[in-house]
């Protein structure tokens, strides 16, 4: 199995980001989920993410106020 972290690792991370916060587009969301399936680097970034995420979302409140702000 080839290994492609390289390839990948910058674009899907940017999108990770959003997509564990809930503010990723749904057609970008679905590609992303079609990639996780068969990208192991995404994969392990998307469960450290998610730990981010949900710690974040207990510390701060208004997260809803973040997510406006990608808005642009
Ligand atoms: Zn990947």
């Amino acid at each position: 199995m080839p290994h492609r972290a390289t390839g990948c690792a910058a674009e899907h991370r940017e999108s990770l980001g959003a997509y564990v916060l809930g503010v990723l587009d749904v057609a970008e969301a679905a590609a992303l989920r079609a990639h996780l399936v068969g990208c192991g680097a995404c994969q392990a970034e998307r469960r450290e993410l998610a730990a981010v995420a949900y710690l974040l979302s207990a510390a701060v409140p208004d997260l809803a106020a973040a997510r406006s702000l990608r808005e642009e």
